[in-house]
């Protein structure tokens, strides 16, 4: 059994010969390619491909996460965006000062944009090179309430919501950024992509209410489910912190995975989860893959295996992304783990 069957098996709440493994790791491809810029490595298509493929036949993992963090959607919406030579980019000045001007933005073409063309680059190259034997997830990068978290200001943008005055407005930038953010993903499945995946964690518990991710997340997710399920496409939902008061919102959107981090409940996460969606993580990539031993990796995993694996519907992996610092032993140690306790039969 390759890694496309055992992750389709998984997807599909069937049981395959063993828990696939997935890993969150552009920052590591950068570092096990010697780059001496990540502000280089990160906005070169071929490159980024070339780091993926080196991890891949380095380690073996069955899931690829494509991607070069947070950021380069937020760019072709108009974000000012820093490339730090030794991490990954960062979103600096909003795309936009105040809420009217929102009619303004115009949707980003991927082809035609310069970092997300490059993006496109590596996921094609990627399933070129081992897209039969391995489970390719294009990154559609931000969903909706993060995108617009981004283009707005983080800051700026909880005090409109706080304020709640300009309604129409931010719900108009959500709307903006859901159909942003599904051209992108759209354009990732075109280039060969098995899955794409959004990153919303701003709108997680650990930053707004559930009652504030009910109205101005959730809703946009759920559409964007639905927009790409209306073409067969399947996306992976990643949000990072305590997800555990949103677990049921999250799984309702119907997304075929739900990424979850260590601060998830994942007693009340599997039962939630069970039949309807495929959890990912829940390792934590800081303090245990990053900082732990392989024994302590295996632990944690060993951990999550027994109470997320029964039953299928398990993908493991990091809660987001590993830092480039992440030693191979312990990525390793978490592979290994799932090849000796993850099991089915
Ligand atoms: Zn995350």
């Amino acid at each position: 059994m390759n890694s496309i069957e055992r992750t389709l098996l998984t997807l599909e709440h069937r049981q395959p010969d063993r828990v696939p493994v997935d890993l969150h790791n552009f920052l590591v491809t950068a570092r096990m390619m010697g780059a001496n810029s990540y502000a280089d490595f990160f906005r070169d298509g071929a490159a980024m491909a070339e780091g993926q493929i080196k991890a891949w036949q380095r380690f073996g993992h069955d899931v690829l996460l494509v991607e070069n963090g947070t950021a380069a959607l937020a760019e072709a919406c108009g974000v000012q965006v820093e490339y730090l030579s030794d991490s990954a980019p960062v979103a600096k000045v909003p795309a936009i000062e105040s809420l009217d001007e929102v009619d303004q933005l115009k949707i980003p073409d991927p082809y035609m944009d310069p970092r997300l063309s490059e993006l496109l680059k590596a996921t094609r190259i990627v399933v070129e090179e081992i897209g039969d034997k391995a489970f390719i997830i294009g990154r559609a990068d931000q969903g909706p309430f993060s995108l617009a978290s981004e283009i707005r200001g983080l800051s700026n943008f909880l005090m409109d919501l706080a304020m709640g005055k300009q309604l129409e407005q931010i719900h108009k930038l959500l709307d903006y950024c859901r159909q942003a953010v599904y051209r992108y993903a759209m354009a990732q499945i075109e280039q060969g992509a098995h899955c794409t995946s959004i990153g919303d964690s701003p709108s997680g518990p650990d930053l707004i209410s559930p009652k504030y991710y009910r109205k101005f997340a959730y809703p946009y997710v759920k559409q964007l489910v639905a927009d790409l399920k209306a073409s067969n496409v399947m996306l992976s939902y990643h949000i990072c912190g305590n997800a555990t008061p949103i677990i049921e919102d999250m799984i309702s959107t119907k997304a075929t995975i739900i990424e979850i981090d260590q601060k998830a409940d994942m007693q009340i996460c599997k039962e939630a989860a069970r039949g309807k969606t495929t959890l990912l993580g829940p390792i934590d990539p800081s303090e245990i893959m990053a900082k732990g031993t392989p024994e302590m990796v295996t632990e944690k995993c060993r951990e999550a295996l027994e109470i997320l694996a029964p039953g299928g519907g398990f993908i493991l992996g990091p809660g987001c992304a590993l830092p480039a610092t992440t030693p191979d032993e312990n990525i390793d140690a978490m592979i290994e783990t799932a090849k000796k306790y993850g099991r089915y039969h």
